[in-house]
């Protein structure tokens, strides 16, 4: 027989984690499903740390977004006890007239967000450990900083747990059996009947819902730890650096933390191999390694040792902004991709959001542009 619920979260991952999290504060029977145990480093949601940041040079519409995500994560923190956010400040980086930067400072002029514009000698002047050429400014917000993703993740679930939310864990969903007023879910350990499916299922969303043919691709990444061989007294601080994005050539972005105890953590903005959660190689290549190394060389005042690295999933969209909206052919299945490489900031709201959603509630906040319609 099958057990029932009003609502299934299928993907515990950053927004799956988070929408049972909210879920389980609603009263309704909810179970959340994943085929690993979260968190994991199997899909897009691992790896130390993920940038949170408000003057969003991508596009000023996810500004009020990320305030009440924001939000969230203050209360998921005070929930748990545990924390989630390290405010280190954030940086864009590049050309006066790169992207990032045009589009930061669009950002915070169109949503009053504070920062400061600064040029190549004081970057360098406040950041000995960056390395600006001669052209390049910085727009700094003082909000932006540091999610932990790994915990963020096991707060949402063990919350959850909390507020009895059954949790279903080392358990692949096989197939999604859709009928008219429900949704059967077969997994490779049972049956279950839920009257409102959430499916946040990350790189593997379009093998689970193959329809609506949504046009996600998959992209492999590579995350880097460097530390800095020089143990000089006057070697450039690396733990009190902000968070960066760097546009060091038009369209070309590296990305980075400061040193939390294992050296700088940089990787590529996009500019990975297309690849599929099933012919992911986790290996990282020597070139690889080399190139980067390169590259900190080029932009940071610090003799690069690589200390390790790994790999991660980007799912984009062909714009790059989410896919938040109900199933086109079937309304109580709600389908979740906010990722396109800058999603995990947002869990917090999203999961709210789609909380929201499965219980028929109009989401506070404005989705219209994550509308699956738009392809
Ligand atoms: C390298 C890297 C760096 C990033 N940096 C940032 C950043 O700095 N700031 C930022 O905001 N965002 C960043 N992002 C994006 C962000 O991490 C993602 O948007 C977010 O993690 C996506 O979460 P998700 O819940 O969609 O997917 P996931 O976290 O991958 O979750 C999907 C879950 O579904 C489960 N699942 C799939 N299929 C099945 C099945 N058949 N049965 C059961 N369970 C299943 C999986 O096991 C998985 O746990 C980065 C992403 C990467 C990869």
């Amino acid at each position: 027989m099958s057990q029932t619920f009003d609502v299934i979260v299928l993907g515990l991952g950053a927004a799956g984690s988070s929408a049972l999290y909210h879920l389980s504060k609603t009263g309704k029977k909810v179970c959340g499903i994943d085929q690993f145990s979260p968190p994991h480093t199997f899909g897009s949601s691992h790896g130390q740390s993920r940038i949170i940041r408000q003057a969003y040079h991508e596009n000023p519409k996810y500004v009020p977004l990320v305030k009440q995500a924001y939000d969230y994560w203050a209360e998921l923190e005070k929930e748990s006890g545990r924390q989630l956010f390290k405010q280190t400040g954030g940086i864009m980086l590049g050309h006066r007239d790169a992207g990032v930067v045009k589009g930061a400072e669009l950002s915070a002029q169109t949503h009053n967000i504070p920062y400061e514009y600064l040029d190549s000698h004081t970057i360098n002047q406040r950041y000995p450990a960056f390395k600006p050429g001669e052209a390049t400014v910085g727009i700094l917000e003082k909000t932006a900083g540091i999610l932990f993703p790994e915990d963020c993740i096991e707060a949402n679930l063990n919350l959850a747990a909390k507020n009895q939310a059954e949790i279903r864990l080392n358990e692949k969903v096989i197939s999604i059996n859709p009928h008219e007023h429900s949704v059967e879910i077969v997994t490779a350990k049972g049956r279950y009947t839920t009257d409102k499916l959430v499916v946040s299922a990350g790189a593997w969303l379009t093998e689970l819902l193959p329809e609506p043919h949504l046009p996600l691709t998959v992209e492999r990444q590579v995350l880097y730890w460097f530390k800095n061989s020089d143990s000089s007294p006057s070697r450039p601080v690396l733990n009190e650096l902000p968070v960066y994005i760097w546009e060091y050539t038009p369209g070309k972005i590296f990305y980075g933390f400061p040193d939390l105890g294992d050296g700088i953590k940089v990787a590529h903005h996009h500019a990975g191999e297309p690849t599929t959660p099933h012919t992911l190689t986790k290996q990282v290549r020597e070139d690889e390694v080399q190139a980067m190394s390169e590259v900190i060389g080029r932009y940071f005042n610090i003799n690069p040792v690589f200390n390790y690295a790994t790999t991660c999933m980007y799912t984009n969209t062909p714009d790059e902004n989410f896919i938040i909206d109900h199933h086109p052919n079937y309304k109580h299945i709600i389908v979740a991709s906010p990722c396109s490489g800058h999603g995990f900031k947002f869990a917090s709201v999203t999961g709210k959001i789609l909380s929201d959603m499965a219980l028929d509630k109009k989401p506070e906040a404005d989705i219209s542009m994550f509308s699956i319609h738009r392809f």
